[in-house]
């Protein structure tokens, strides 16, 4: 078999010491990236040449002389900032020469500059499992703890740091034996009562009938014992019945459950889902006891609907069974993010009322409404950058974002 390579990111957690000296990195990667984009630029709008990456690489010589202070960044680490302005030239060069007119590449801020990588394993080390989840030390910064687990370890091969909304993660490229390669599928997945479960593709698993049979046969032995005289040896076996009848029906219940985690579980990459609210798990509970006469109370514990409290505790499977995995499970804000009222196609929100099964939207999408949902929680899980979730994992896209792109003025290096 041949090596995969596999990305596997971490959060960084940084002593403010260290994160300043991050963002003092930050800021000099982003200066020499604007600095070579300005050099390009010049060289082709003054005398209609591009000058290459090789080029660059030679300049960085001098630069680091007039600049010791880039020199703890590591020279790999240059000669990558050096690459991506270069894949940007690229990307403009192919355009132009379909005939397009394309902008130039854009100057960029170091408050949106998304970090750096270092090419070889020079100017960083890395201690899995040191400290619990494994220590990163970079020259020039020290030793940095992290947070993630990986599924499966291998050669080392790069590091990337990247800085987002004021987090620093770190991502590592391993070569490794492929290890569960049917599991690349990001699934996404929306749980009710009347149905279990519904995924994105529209697939899904019913309640099974027995659960449903057995619930009336519950209510039926539930009512029985309700009618026998209180306090009578009648009553008390009927109530031992029904309690027996209970425990057999949540033992069948589980090992469902369990076999519908465990499936889920084992061919997922990445698994997105709507929080459960707790309101949802104790509603539900107390509306379903009737109150015929006084043994409401009593009753309860014993005459609770078994399907209530089932998707609660598939999350519940789901979630430990994810962990020991070692998949990442994304339980999507649902107040912020209205799985229910969102189109997955558009990102358009519209009220629906919870008797509409079906998602209708202006753009012409239509999906049943637990499809929909199980899509909105997927797009969402894959739009965040947490650790285990990212390139790699495979599922529909999440709408385009629109980036903003301001120009800043560019800072020439050896002018401070
Ligand atoms: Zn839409």
């Amino acid at each position: 078999m041949e090596l995969v390579k596999r990305r596997i990111t971490y959060c960084l957690y940084l002593t403010s010491e260290q994160h300043q000296l991050m963002l003092e990195f930050l800021r000099l990667h982003c200066e020499l990236y604007n600095a070579a984009v300005q050099e390009r630029r010049d060289a082709w709008t003054l005398r209609g040449i591009s000058s290459t990456k090789a080029d660059q690489e030679k300049q960085l010589v001098a630069i680091k002389e007039a600049r010791p202070e880039l020199i703890p960044l590591g020279g790999h680490a240059l000669q990558e900032t050096l690459r991506r302005v270069d894949l940007a030239f690229q990307a403009f060069f192919r355009r132009v020469k379909a005939g397009e007119t394309p902008g130039f590449p854009r100057f960029k801020s170091w408050k949106r500059f998304s970090g750096w990588t270092y090419k070889s394993t020079s100017s960083w080390r890395f201690f899995p499992g040191e400290k619990k989840h494994g220590v990163l030390e970079l020259d020039g910064i020290g030793r940095l703890r992290m947070r993630g687990e990986p599924r499966q370890l291998g050669e080392i091969k790069t590091l990337t740091i990247s800085h987002k909304r004021g987090r620093w993660y770190a991502s590592i490229v391993i070569a490794c034996m492929p290890e569960r390669e049917h599991r690349t599928a990001g699934i996404g997945f929306d749980w009710g009562i009347e149905r279990l479960l519904t995924f994105d593709d529209g697939t899904g698993v019913e309640n099974p009938r027995f659960l449903k049979k057995s619930e009336r046969k519950l209510k039926a032995l539930g009512r029985a014992a309700s009618r026998k005289k209180r306090g009578s040896k009648n009553r008390k076996k009927a109530v031992a019945k029904l309690g027996q009848q209970h425990e057999r029906i949540a033992s069948l219940r589980e090992d469902f459950l369990h076999q519908q985690s465990a499936e889920l579980v084992g061919r997922a990459a990445l698994l997105a889902t709507k929080k459960l609210a707790v309101a949802n798990m104790t509603r539900s509970a107390r509306g379903t006891v009737e109150a015929p006469g006084k043994n409401v109370r009593q009753k309860a514990g014993l005459n609770k609907s078994i399907l209530d409290g089932a998707p609660a505790a598939f999350l519940g499977m789901v979630r430990y069974k994810a962990a020991e995995a070692g998949i990442a499970l994304v339980e999507a804000p649902t107040r912020m993010i209205k799985p229910s009222q969102t189109c997955p196609a558009c990102g358009r929100q519209q009220k629906k009322t919870l008797a509409e099964r079906v998602h209708r939207c202006a753009c012409g999408c239509v999906l049943p409404r637990d499809q929909a949902s199980a899509q909105v929680c997927l797009h969402y899980a894959l739009s965040l950058s947490e650790p285990g979730i990212g390139p790699g994992v495979e599922g529909a896209s999440p709408p385009a974002k629109h980036e903003t792109a301001t120009e800043y003025a560019p800072a020439y290096l050896g002018e401070r």
